[in-house]
């Protein structure tokens, strides 16, 4: 029977992390993926472009984790985003800093990263197989392995689980790794999707499909908090179904999934401009199309998709001349445009969510090693664990630190 040091089981961004730092220790490695190629879902991110971290501090970044933030310290202190630039560059693969300080390959190409781990586990000695894991090999408790999907068992002294959660179940995260750490005992903060596209309730939205909107503000309210939940300036989109894009997912993951119906949400059309100065504006577009109907008055100032909906969400006639529109029709007018209403109905499936909520729970997880507290030699990477954060790089660099650290720790005295 076939035996290694350890067996890390999913070729994601944790996985390779964590089994390329196993190796490069002089550990006998096996990397198990059950897709034909490593990093399926590492290609769609970013739009395929890949946004891989953030060049942020550390201190900085745990602002930005939604769950569980302080279990990453040690994970992100040990393989911070800086350290995660460095090692990309070394390999190399030159970066870029955006908006927001996402950071992208030069290149554009999410490919690329997979290409350049792929190599760089491979130069390690990483033995990286096509198989599909369907369980931990157990033996009174204690882990001596894993068993295949063919039912063969490989043996093992340390197993690196790092599956993934069940968002977008085609990339091949499909929650396996939940069976195994229950298998080992572990509890399962149930999964949730995190990053997801909103149903609304109004059915404006499938109206305006396809319009995306860049520079708008998004604003979600808690009736139950003074404050707004969330407040961005950014892009967003229209869908079939209610509303998605960057705003958007973001915003879903500060909105709790059980009372989804209780926000509101508002979009600020014109956010650079004032209640006064687009007043002033739409003063000055009325003057210039004063014979037009009102329904033609509006495309200097919005979207063509947007403009059926605003002049009949707006409750002035489309066919008055602009010349009749009285002052307070106008004022309502530049209210709906400051604060376009959106009533969410509820969030879109789990596997369609960018990120899993949910998972194994870190507290029953060494957090300085990510190795369970239930059984030894059993370690945990990625989002596999109940840990996520919002947009910006933030989850793939939660899977590189704690790969990273799992593949640094196991079978460490
Ligand atoms: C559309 C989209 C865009 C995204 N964009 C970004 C972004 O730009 N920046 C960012 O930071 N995050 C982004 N994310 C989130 C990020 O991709 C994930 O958080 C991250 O990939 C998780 O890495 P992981 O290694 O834990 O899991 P995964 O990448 O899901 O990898 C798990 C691997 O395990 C394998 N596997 C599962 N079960 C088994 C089994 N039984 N046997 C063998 N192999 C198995 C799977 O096939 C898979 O390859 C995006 C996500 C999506 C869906």
């Amino acid at each position: 029977m076939e035996s290694f040091d350890v067996i890390v089981v999913g070729a994601g961004a944790a996985g390779m992390l964590a089994a390329g730092r196993a190796a490069s220790r002089k550990l006998s490695t096996l990397l198990l993926e059950k897709n034909r190629l490593a990093g399926k879902k590492l290609l769609i991110t970013g739009k395929g472009r890949c946004n891989l971290t953030n060049d942020c501090d550390v201190e900085e970044f745990l602002r930005s984790v939604r769950t569980n933030s302080r279990f990453l310290y040690s994970a992100l202190s040990r393989f911070s985003p800086k350290d995660v630039m460095d090692f990309f560059e070394a390999l190399p693969l030159p970066l870029k800093v955006e908006r927001g300080r996402r950071v992208f390959p030069v290149s554009d190409r999410a490919s690329d990263v997979v290409e350049k781990l792929s190599s760089w586990t491979r130069r390690q000695g990483v033995l990286t197989r096509t198989e599909t894991v369907k369980e931990l090999w157990l033996e009174d408790g204690d882990l001596c392995g894993v068993i295949l999907a063919d039912g063969r068992r490989i043996a093992a002294k340390s197993v690196i689980i790092a599956t993934g959660g069940v968002s977008y179940p085609l990339t091949g995260s499909t929650g396996d790794g939940y069976r195994f750490a229950a298998q080992a005992g572990h509890t399962l903060i149930p999964a949730q999707p995190s990053l997801v596209p909103i149903v609304t309730k109004e059915d404006y939205c499938r109206k305006m499909q396809g319009l995306s909107l860049k520079n708008v503000t998004v604003r979600v309210v808690d009736p139950k908090k003074k404050k707004p939940v969330y407040e961005e300036l950014g892009e967003m989109l229209f869908t079939h179904f209610g509303v998605s894009g960057p705003l958007i997912l973001s915003a879903s993951s500060h909105m709790d999934a059980g009372r989804i119906a209780d926000y509101r949400i508002t979009v600020d059309f014109k956010p650079a401009l004032d209640e006064e100065k687009l007043d002033a504006r739409l003063l000055r577009d009325f003057e210039k199309y004063k014979n037009k109907d009102f329904m033609n008055s509006l495309s200097d100032l919005l979207p063509r998709k947007a403009i059926p909906v605003i002049v009949k969400e707006s409750g002035i006639d489309a066919e008055t001349k602009v010349h009749q529109v009285t002052r307070e029709q106008r004022r309502a007018l530049v209210s709906l445009i400051k604060h376009f209403p959106l009533t969410p109905a509820a969030l879109r499936p789990i596997e369609e969510a960018i990120v899993t909520s949910g998972g194994v729970k870190v507290s029953e997880v060494n957090p300085k090693t990510m190795e369970s507290k239930l059984t030894p030699g059993l370690f945990f990477a990625g989002e596999v664990l109940d840990v996520d954060a919002y947009t910006g790089g933030y989850n793939l660099q939660i899977a590189f630190s704690t790969g990273f650290l799992a593949g640094e720790s196991v079978l460490q005295d």
